[in-house]
């Protein structure tokens, strides 16, 4: 199966990948959901909007701790995904993490559908502020020209979906030979139902679990991400 999908990645100049939790994990980043026993909130309240204006120390508290993982590198699915946007045979990732181990890799068009953490705004001024900034800032980072409160450009539950990063997306999906899905159940929406503008008949699912799309998929890989575009390179 892996040899047919080589002859299809050869062939192409118009590949798109599509990834979710999955791909992270095997940098060793836990899906956060799955971590947050020992806080008194859901994960899904702690990121969201209400928590960050009303209770911003301690947004930044689980943030750093829980969502910023500055010591995680790329593994081989996503510097393999940066070789061969190199190579010109993929146009674009399309990824629903924001870790930002795609542009670490060497990717160069990334769309994170909900924003990341390499990006983060003053919310009075607008001035731009690293993820080094955020890091060594002690409780709220605080603008150095204006001392307003920085935000991450990252999407917080409550909060709208970036509409011009998802018609990016669906318009990059839309024109693809190969539609490369990989680490996500494709089942938290609306970025699962990203899948349905595909219009090709080469959908590749790389996800160990069952998803909504495997029968509409023309090939399901059922290994880890990594071992699979370590495979298909060699
Ligand atoms: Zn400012």
């Amino acid at each position: 199966m892996l040899e047919k999908l080589k002859g299809w990645i050869k062939e192409s100049k118009n590949i798109v990948f599509f990834g979710g939790a999955g791909v992270s994990t095997e940098s060793g980043i836990p899906d956060f959901r799955s971590s947050s026993g020992l806080y008194s909130h859901s994960p899904e309240y702690l990121l969201s909007r209400t928590y960050f204006d009303g209770h911003t120390e301690e947004f930044y508290k689980f943030y750093r701790e829980k969502m910023i993982h500055s010591e995680a590198l790329p593994n081989r699915a996503h510097e393999v995904l940066a070789e061969l946007e190199r190579a010109g045979s993929v146009r674009a990732v399309i990824t629903q993490n924001i870790d930002g181990l795609h542009q670490k890799a060497g990717s160069i068009n990334v769309i994170e559908l909900h924003g990341g953490v390499r990006e983060n705004y003053c919310m009075e001024c607008g001035e731009y502020h690293s993820l080094e900034y955020i890091v060594k800032s002690p409780g709220v980072p605080r603008c150095r020209k204006c001392r307003g409160i920085v935000k991450p450009k990252v999407t917080l539950y409550e909060e709208p979906l970036d509409m011009k990063e998802f018609e990016r997306a669906v318009n990059y999906i839309r024109e693809a030979d190969i539609l490369i899905v990989g680490g996500t159940s494709l089942v938290v929406q609306p970025a699962a139902s990203l899948v349905e503008y595909y219009r090709g008949d080469r959908l590749v699912l790389i996800n160990k679990g069952d998803t909504p799309y495997n029968s509409r998929a023309n090939m399901v890989i059922r290994e880890p991400l990594g071992e699979v575009f370590e495979k298909l390179l060699s």
